[in-house]
């Protein structure tokens, strides 16, 4: 779940870190330059965000199968 909303985070805040820099996001003199290139890989490498939501879903629904009386956590 760390990995999922950290790497969903990055790209977020890193695409609009991009708007915000206007022009200069795509001139190499900026770090946000490289930013815009690399983050998307978080949402692929060591498991994609897709595989990452299953992956939790599945752990969250043997949890609540072997205990249904017990309440949802605070997402
Ligand atoms: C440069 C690079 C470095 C990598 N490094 C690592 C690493 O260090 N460790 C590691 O474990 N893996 C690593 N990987 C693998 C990576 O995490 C993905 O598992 C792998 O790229 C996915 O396989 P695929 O490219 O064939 O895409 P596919 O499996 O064909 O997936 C394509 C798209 O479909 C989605 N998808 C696939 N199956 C499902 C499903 N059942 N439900 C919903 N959506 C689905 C995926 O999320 C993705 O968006 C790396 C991949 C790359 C390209």
């Amino acid at each position: 779940m760390a990995k999922l909303f950290a790497s969903e985070y990055c790209v977020a805040v890193t695409g609009e870190s991009f708007r915000i820099h206007g022009g200069y996001g795509y001139s190499q003199e900026y770090e946000i330059e490289r930013l815009m290139r690399e983050a998307p890989f978080l949402l692929i490498g060591e498991g994609t965000s897709e595989i990452q939501k299953t992956i939790t879903s599945r752990g969250l629904l043997r949890e609540y199968r072997s205990n249904p009386d017990a309440s949802p956590p605070a997402l």
